[in-house]
């Protein structure tokens, strides 16, 4: 753990040093939760970026403003469509997750053009990132500290450490997403099988899109 510990401070702390206009992008897993504390620990005071659905669980939205108020010197960001589509998970959940969540974050990309984001993602998360490697080109350029860490060990180490853990995450929900997408996990499964539950896909788009490269 020592090891792996000292591996990720370093990742963070040389994306801080790298990249003066470095942001977070989180979804509020408990990933997300141990990446900001440790870069607001190595100095990171740039924006913590979410993404409003319309569509989080109430402890999700009370989440963020809790962790806002804990680290006061980041600046934590919520974003949202600017047209949203209504209860579009009814009629075309993946056109719902590109209007409602993609395309807020690419703007954000777009308009304030951060050079490189920071984000929790790790191998065991899900079958479609088994092979995540710490660095991503694309732009932004994406920076993965947490990319050998199980989801597991990460609750063990944000427990033994004290820190905020959203609050549906002791209720089996490993991997966070809106209330009508996600339910929570069995012991064994991977952190995201409890995502787009019968919508055939484990990815919202966000890094798809990005490990693509299109805009
Ligand atoms: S997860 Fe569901 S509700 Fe949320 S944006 Fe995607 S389709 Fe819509």
């Amino acid at each position: 753990m020592y090891e792996l510990l000292e591996e990720t401070t370093k990742l963070i702390a040389d994306a801080i040093d790298s990249h003066s206009d470095l942001a977070i992008t989180t979804g509020l897993n408990v990933a997300g939760t141990v990446l900001i504390d440790l870069a607001a620990k190595e100095g990171f005071a740039g924006d913590v970026v979410f993404v409003d659905t319309g569509y989080h669980f109430p402890e999700t939205i009370a989440f963020f403003k809790d962790l806002g108020d804990r680290y006061e010197t980041i600046n934590f960001v919520t974003l949202s469509s600017k047209t949203p589509f209504e209860d579009g998970f009814l009629e075309d959940p993946t056109r719902c997750c590109e209007i409602n969540k993609v395309e807020p974050l690419f703007s954000y990309f777009e308009e304030v053009a951060p050079s490189a984001i920071l984000n929790g993602r790790t191998r065991d998360s899900a079958k479609t990132r088994t092979n995540l490697s710490p660095f991503e080109e694309g732009t932004p350029f994406k920076i993965n500290p947490l990319y050998k860490w199980t989801t597991r060990s990460i609750i063990e180490f944000a427990e033994e450490n004290s820190l905020p853990i959203h609050p549906l995450v002791s209720e089996g929900y490993l991997s966070m997403g809106c209330w009508p997408c996600t339910r929570a996990v069995e012991d064994g499964q991977d952190p995201r099988a409890g995502r787009f539950v019968g919508q055939g896909r484990v990815e919202c788009g966000i890094w798809t899109r990005n490990t693509e490269g299109k805009k």
